[in-house]
């Protein structure tokens, strides 16, 4: 590599701090972005099991109507079996029995009978707030999905630019001299989000310690390149 001076080391590492800075700001974006997606995928996996729930439920009701249903026509089948059998006994004791029987047959069908309408105009209710609920649920499901896909091209965009300015950063850094580079590489690993910070009035922005004024100097003038003699950070004056 052809040795290049202070001053273009130093235009690199302004570049490298500047790529840092986007990086770190569109990782921050993309972890939010990711909560978002996981909100809106556990609202919609929510109002699926909703629905799910009173689907059963209308299912539900609909077994117990038919139960009845079939209760009556089993008590229907009853007392006509008897009807038929009332004018074949023998004895006046035995045709009023049959007759007391079929009359707590009819009673107990009609209370049956009762129970069904009640029923049926519960579930006329039910369908109808049902109905209502469904929609509803479906609209949210259908928001819901839409923000959802929103997000996700939102994500694959930050996805993009992320790896696209990494590649960016990546030529800048394999510029610098192999000395300088391996101190970033080392310090990525200690501060990954700011390896290069600036000194705001000698002290360091990423460890809040002060450094000699010299440092400064040094940085403005681009004579050296100056390393936080606290936590070792790449320091950089901002330039206005
Ligand atoms: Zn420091």
């Amino acid at each position: 590599m052809a040795i290049i001076n202070v001053e273009d080391i130093i235009k690199i590492l302004y570049d490298i701090k500047m790529f840092d800075d986007t990086l770190s700001h569109l990782i921050e974006k993309k972890a939010e972005i990711l909560e978002n997606v996981v909100t809106y995928e556990e609202k919609i996996v929510e109002i699926d099991e909703e629905i799910k729930e009173k689907n059963e439920k209308k299912k539900e009701l609909h077994k117990k109507q038919r139960d009845i249903e079939e209760k009556i026509s089993s008590i229907e089948s009853k007392i006509k079996g008897l009807d038929e059998g009332r004018f074949s006994v023998k004895t006046n004791e035995d045709f009023f029995k049959i007759g007391e029987d079929i009359n707590k047959l009819k009673k107990g069908k009609g209370e049956l009978e009762d129970k069904l309408l009640d029923m049926m105009y519960n579930e006329s209710d039910y369908e109808t707030t049902f109905k209502t609920l469904k929609e509803k649920l479906d609209k949210n499901k259908k928001e819901m999905e839409e923000e959802l896909k929103l997000k996700k091209n939102e994500k694959d965009e930050v996805e993009a630019n992320i790896k696209k300015y990494e590649e960016e950063k990546q030529k800048k850094i394999s510029a610098l001299p192999l000395a300088v580079k391996n101190n970033y590489i080392k310090l990525v690993t200690k501060y990954s989000h700011n390896p290069i910070v600036y000194l705001h009035s000698d002290t360091c922005e990423g460890c809040n310690m002060g450094n000699p004024p010299q440092y400064a100097v040094n940085i403005k003038m681009k004579k050296k390149i100056e390393y936080c003699q606290n936590c070792g950070r790449i320091l950089l004056i901002k330039e206005i």
